[in-house]
């Protein structure tokens, strides 16, 4: 990740991009308006720095990838995020979606379980000190993070194998989930909106996406 100028060229084609994702559907002017002030080539190798404003997916190593900025924006708005709420994101990758949560206002936990690519944003992360919501852990997000805990909100950025209970538990009562859950007969994942309620759990059905999976355990 460099920061490298935020160049006229660099503003007009993201505002492209934000136009194309609400003619895409993208409705939720505060995910718009956080996607529109966040420089996305700063979170990529600077080869791709011309065509970081494509609505599309890259490699940031490890075999792991930032994802599509149309799935950022559809994660994040079903997410529904208010400002001062409380987000456990699992799968930091790139920080690009913990950094848009960041800029709306939320307060952001994220968690990696590659160290290479947790170390990596310890040294190089661009916005250091612009976002005292936002904090980064290390470990295993099966786990989540049972000392911050209740979360509004939880976002899984990885193929769910399935609803991972311990994340539920970490909710608070009327929290939602979004999360990318594998079915294996479309092989890729539909995306899943879950309310938290008295009695359990309510579901909500949405589109299907590929997302890399979400790997149980730490890797050193
Ligand atoms: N939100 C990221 C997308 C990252 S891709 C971004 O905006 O760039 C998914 C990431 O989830 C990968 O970095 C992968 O290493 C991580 N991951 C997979 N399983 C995980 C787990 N159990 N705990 C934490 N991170 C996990």
């Amino acid at each position: 990740m460099k920061r490298t100028e935020d160049t006229y060229q660099h503003k007009g084609m993201r505002r492209q991009l934000i136009n194309s994702l609400r003619e895409k559907g993208i409705q939720d002017e505060r995910v718009l308006e956080a996607m529109n002030n966040i420089p996305r080539h700063w979170f990529l190798d600077s080869a791709f720095n011309k065509i970081a404003y494509e609505d599309r997916a890259f490699p940031i190593g490890e075999g792991q990838t930032i994802s599509q900025p149309y799935t950022v924006a559809y994660q994040t708005q079903l997410l529904c995020v208010n400002r001062g709420e409380k987000i456990l994101e699992i799968g930091t990758g790139s920080a690009y979606q913990a950094t848009v949560l960041a800029e709306m206002g939320a307060r952001v936990f994220t968690i990696e379980r590659q160290k290479k690519l947790y170390d990596h944003l310890q040294r190089t992360y661009v916005f250091k000190g612009k976002y005292p919501n936002l904090k980064f852990f290390y470990g295993d997000g099966f786990e989540g993070l049972p000392s911050f805990a209740p979360f509004d909100k939880v976002i899984i950025t990885a193929a769910a194998p399935f609803l991972p209970q311990k994340l539920i538990d970490q909710m608070r009562v009327g929290g939602i989930m979004v999360v990318p859950l594998d079915d294996p007969e479309h092989k890729s994942q539909r995306m899943l909106r879950i309310t938290k309620t008295p009695d359990g759990i309510q579901e909500e059905r949405f589109d299907f996406f590929s997302f890399v999976p979400m790997l149980s355990g730490k890797n050193h």
